[in-house]
C-alpha cells in the first residue's frame, strides 16, 4: 500500500522589505526601490523591488553596483522594526490554517497541511486562501508552493515567483523537477553547479539519470543528497518554531587571512566538532550555515538548506565549504569564520533510506566518538587538519 502523501506548503513573500517601503510611501508603489546600506559606503542591497529586479539589481549586490545598473532607483535604509512587526502578522496568519509551521526567515514558512483539507478544503484552495489573505490583511504580495515534501514547495514557489501558486501534484515531482537548471538544487551552487555542468549535467532530469554509486564516487556525501533531490526526495518534517535550535562553532584568526587552505583546515575542523556534537545528542541538522567577518568588522551570514538532515562532519562541511567559496572573493582577508547548524531535531544516526550503505560511515563515526570521549578531543583528527600551524588561531564555542 502505498502511504498518503504529506503536503507542505511554501510561503515566502516577494521582496518582502521594498513591499513594506511600498506600503509605508504609496509614492514609490511601481517604482524602482532598493532597500539597503549607505551607498557611498560598502552598503549591499537587502531588498530590490521588482521593478529594480528588471534592471538586474539583486539582493546581495553592492550597493555601487546597484546604483550603476539602475540609476533612478530610490534608494531606502532598512526599517527593520516595521518588518519584524509584519512579518508577525504574517506568521499569525499562517498559523491560524495550522500550528505546523516552520518559519526559515523573517519572509518565509514551511506549513504543513497535511490533514487540514477537512478544515480549510483541498490543499490548492487552502494555498489561494493563504495568498489571498496575507495580500488582503497585511497589504503584502506572495508566492507559494505546493507539493508533497519542503524540497519540492520550496522550488515550486521560487519558480512562481512574484505572486505565483505552483502546484506539484503527488507523483509528478521528479517530472516538474527535471526540466529545471540544476543549481535550482538545494545545496548546489556555483562551486558544485559548475562541476555537474562540466559533466554534462544541465538539469535536473539530468542528475536524474545518474545512478547513486556513480554520484557518490564523483561527489562524496553530497552524491547521496543530489541522488535523492533530483527525485523529489525529502522526508525533513516541518518543525514548528519551539522546536528550533541550533549549535555554532566560531574561530578568530590570529591574523587576518587571505589563505584559503588555512581557512579550509579551520572550516573542516568546525564541522568535525560540530558533528560529534550532534552524534552525541543524537541530534541531525538540517540548515548549514556560515558566517564571515571581514577585517573592517562587516560581517556576513548565508545559509544552506540540505535535502535530507545530517549528522556527518564530511556533509557539513562540503556544504560550508561550497557556501564560503560563493561568498568570499579570492584575496579578500577574513577576521572570523564560522560554522553553524540549526533545523535540530532527534534523528540520531538515521540516514533513511540509505541506512544500510551508510552503516559504514556510521560505525567510523561512532567509533571516533568513543575514541574523543575516552581520549578527549584531540585524540583523533583527520589527516589535514594536523597540518594546522600554530597561527591559525583557537576555536571558541
Ligand atoms: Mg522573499
Amino acid at each position: 500500500m502505498v502511504a498518503k502523501p504529506r503536503w507542505i506548503i511554501h510561503v515566502d513573500l516577494d521582496a518582502f522589505f521594498a513591499s513594506v517601503e511600498e506600503l509605508l510611501h504609496p509614492k514609490l508603489k511601481g517604482k524602482p526601490i532598493i532597500v539597503g546600506g549607505d551607498p557611498k559606503g560598502r552598503g549591499v542591497v537587502a531588498s530590490a523591488s521588482y521593478a529594480a529586479r528588471a534592471y538586474g539589481v539583486h539582493s546581495a549586490m553592492p550597493m555601487a553596483q546597484a546604483l550603476r545598473l539602475c540609476p533612478e532607483a530610490v534608494v531606502i535604509s532598512p526599517h527593520h522594526e516595521e518588518y519584524a512587526r509584519r512579518s508577525q502578522a504574517v506568521m499569525g496568519i499562517l498559523r491560524e490554517i495550522t500550528p505546523q509551521v516552520e518559519q526559515i526567515s523573517i519572509d518565509e514558512a514551511f506549513l504543513d497541511v497535511t490533514g487540514c483539507e477537512r478544515l480549510w478544503g483541498p490543499v490548492r484552495q487552502m494555498g489561494e486562501m493563504i495568498q489571498r489573505r496575507i495580500f488582503e490583511e497585511q497589504g503584502l504580495p506572495s508566492s507559494l508552493g505546493i507539493a508533497t515534501s519542503k524540497l519540492v514547495a520550496k522550488i515550486a514557489c521560487a519558480e512562481g515567483k512574484p505572486r505565483g501558486l505552483v502546484f506539484v501534484p503527488a507523483g509528478e515531482e521528479q517530472a516538474f523537477l527535471a526540466p529545471l537548471p540544476i543549481e535550482k538544487l538545494w545545496g548546489v551552487g556555483k562551486v558544485l553547479g559548475a562541476k555537474l555542468r562540466a559533466r554534462g549535467v544541465r538539469t535536473i532530469g539530468d542528475l536524474a539519470t545518474w545512478e547513486l554509486e556513480q554520484l557518490v564516487q564523483e561527489f562524496g556525501e553530497v552524491g547521496r543528497m543530489l541522488y535523492l533531490g533530483a527525485r523529489g526526495i525529502d522526508k525533513s518534517p516541518v518543525r514548528s518554531s519551539r522546536e528550533r535550535r541550533s549549535i555554532s562553532q566560531e574561530a578568530t584568526f590570529a591574523h587576518d587571512t587571505a589563505d584559503r587552505e588555512l581557512v579550509r583546515r579551520m572550516m573542516l575542523q568546525m564541522s568535525e566538532e560540530l558533528a560529534a556534537r550532534l552524534r552525541k545528542r543524537h541530534l541531525v541538522a538540517q540548515t548549514v550555515r556560515i558566517k564571515l567577518r571581514y577585517p573592517d568588522f562587516s560581517t556576513m551570514t548565508r545559509q544552506v538548506t540540505l535535502s535530507q538532515p545530517t549528522d556527518q562532519a564530511m556533509v557539513i562541511y562540503e556544504y560550508a565549504w561550497e557556501l564560503l567559496h560563493q561568498y568570499w572573493p579570492p584575496g579578500r582577508r577574513l577576521r572570523l569564520i564560522g560554522v553553524g547548524l540549526s533545523g535540530l531535531f532527534e534523528g540520531g544516526y538515521q540516514l533513511g533510506l540509505f541506512d544500510h550503505q551508510d552503516q559504514r560511515w556510521i560505525r567510523l563515526s561512532q567509533a571516533l566518538d568513543e575514541i574523543r570521549q575516552r581520549f578527549g578531543r584531540r585524540a583523533i583528527t583527520r589527516a589535514s587538519l594536523l597540518e594546522r600551524k600554530k597561527r591559525s588561531g583557537s576555536l571558541k564555542r
